[in-house]
């Protein structure tokens, strides 16, 4: 945490300057709406010269970081993963006002990205120096190694801002990339603080830049630059999209985390004591309003056997009313307020909408009264219960990314797993059942990257994470999240070369 002359955000080549044409944006606090940073607000300029600089760290920098032997790049992973130790709670204090967590959550958040650099340091260091294949013959060696993929842009949303960071940033270091990273316009500040710290750890110059600003200038730029040979977006489905077809133009690689609108499955054995009862419940309370619902996974639809629905949403409804909204920073608070005003209007559009189409409000609904702990310029919006929905409404097809919990109903299995499936997107969806071969059997006709059975939201760095359908493409985190920053390569070597004679002359 060294730095921080205001303004100075954009890092090219070892050093941290303005933008190239002065431009700047207040950073506000999502609980007052008050600026309380100022950052650079870079373009297309500012992110041509940080890709030629990453461009340069990869083809002959000084550290010449891409052949650097992997123990030295996992020890270097490994020193990022204690200063964000050392940090924490500045950083976690950090992200919980940049993003309107709690500081809590914003602990948590910095805990994570440190097991993301450990995790990625271990598994490269674990690697093997390649794939030796039988080519059948003693006079042929070949062997399939892998490469970095070049020069790496990384684009990340404001829900999960470092977390997400950490999951380009640590693989794509381990397997010997540089790169550009573009954090959210709107809560770029604890990823401007990891650059600092890749710094102390000793990565070398140009190797880690940084450019901030918008989507539309400074994304844009990078999905399309020719000598960006790979590109890593985690975001939303449109603004995913639009960086698919840039980047398609040359062709580079393109990996894509988007959006979700996952099912939480109840069966009726699931609360069949009073005990599981209420676990299921609270566990469905926290599928869809931790961090006041803006988490890609979010267990946003709620499908309930029906002999147990009035029971279960009666209750779910009176818990999630009872949610202490606030300023993430005071005691007691158990949720933030959402990231924007323009999250908060798209909220209650879709609000407002279920309710023409039918859907009948349970609890929330609303901005909730100011008081001391919220403040009436912050975006607060109540957990909001949605009973009596089906899947032909917009509230139940798109994704709302807030604190609001549709209900549907099902009196079978093949029923509840066609609602479950019935969804554009795939990235993650539970089943709650006291039976573990029904678990077993729903498990696996879901189509959803991560599915948890009795359980929601937990994840682990060595699993694959990423979505089916438009939830996006590649994974993240796991072997094949290491895989996605690499090229192989097939070394073949023929030891005892003889002419082939296949043209007479
Ligand atoms: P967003 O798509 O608006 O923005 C994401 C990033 O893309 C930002 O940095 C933004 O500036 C940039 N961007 C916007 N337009 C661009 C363009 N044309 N070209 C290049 N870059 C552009 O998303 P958001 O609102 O920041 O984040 C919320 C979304 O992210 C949700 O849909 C959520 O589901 C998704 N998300 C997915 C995962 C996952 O793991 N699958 C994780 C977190 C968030």
């Amino acid at each position: 945490m060294a730095r921080q002359q205001a303004q100075r955000t954009i890092h090219v080549d070892g050093q941290w300057r303005e933008a190239v044409s002065g431009a700047t944006r207040e950073i506000l606090d999502p609980a007052d709406a008050l600026p309380f940073a100022v950052v650079a607000e870079g373009d297309g300029k500012d992110t041509d010269l940080a890709v030629e600089a990453a461009r340069r760290a990869f083809d002959a920098g000084a550290g010449d970081w891409p052949r650097t032997p992997v123990a030295e790049r996992a020890a270097l992973l490994r020193r990022v993963a204690d200063l964000l130790a050392r940090d924490r709670e500045p950083l976690g204090l950090l992200e919980s006002r940049d993003a309107g967590k709690t500081v809590e959550e914003g602990r948590i958040d910095i805990d994570c990205v440190a097991d993301a650099f450990r995790y990625f340091a271990d598994l490269v260091a674990a690697e093997g120096a390649g794939r030796v294949v039988d080519a059948g013959s003693p006079d042929i060696h070949s062997v399939v190694v892998h490469e970095p993929a070049g020069v790496c842009a990384l684009i990340t949303p404001w829900n999960y801002p470092l977390l997400q960071a950490s999951w380009k940033i640590a693989p794509a270091l381990a397997a010997g990339n540089t790169f550009v990273i573009k954090p959210s316009e709107i809560t770029p500040l604890t990823t401007i603080a990891l650059i600092d710290l890749l710094a102390e750890a000793g990565l070398p110059a140009g190797v880690a830049n940084i450019v901030t600003g918008p989507g539309h200038t400074v994304g844009a730029r990078l999905a399309e630059h020719p000598d960006v040979d790979l590109v890593s977006f985690t975001g939303g489905l449109t603004s995913g999209t639009k960086v698919a077809q840039a980047a398609a133009v040359t062709v580079k690689k393109v990996a894509l985390e988007l959006g979700g609108k996952n099912p939480n499955v109840v069966f009726a054995d699931a609360c069949s004591t009073d005990e599981a009862f209420d676990t299921a419940v609270d566990q469905a309370l926290n599928a869809a309003f931790i961090h006041s619902g803006q988490v890609c996974s979010a267990g946003a639809r709620l499908i309930v056997e029906e002999s147990v629905r009035e029971r279960f949403v009666a209750e779910l409804a009176h818990r999630a009313s009872k949610i202490r909204l606030g300023r993430g920073t005071e005691d007691g608070v158990e949720c933030g307020p959402l990231v924007s005003e323009q999250q908060r209007a798209k909220v209650e559009s879709y609000v407002a909408s279920a309710l023409e189409e039918g859907a009948v409000l349970r609890s929330g609904g609303k901005r909730p009264e100011p008081s001391a702990e919220r403040p009436a310029t912050g975006y607060f919006y109540e957990p909001t219960v949605l009973d009596q929905c089906d899947r032909e409404m917009k509230v139940v097809r798109e994704e709302v990314f807030g604190p609001v919990l549709t209900v549907e109903t099902f009196r079978t299995e093949d029923e509840a797993v066609a609602l479950a499936n019935d969804t554009e997107y795939g990235l993650a969806g539970a089943v709650w059942t006291a039976d573990a071969a029904r678990a077993r059997r729903v498990a696996a006709r879901l189509r959803h990257g991560t599915v948890w059975i009795n359980d929601f939201h937990p994840y682990l760095p060595q699993a694959e994470w990423g979505g089916f359908g438009r939830s996006g493409v590649g994974r993240e985190l796991g072997p094949a999240g290491l895989a996605e920053y690499r090229e192989s390569k097939h070394v073949y070597q023929n030891l005892a070369p003889r002419p082939v004679r296949w043209f007479a002359g």
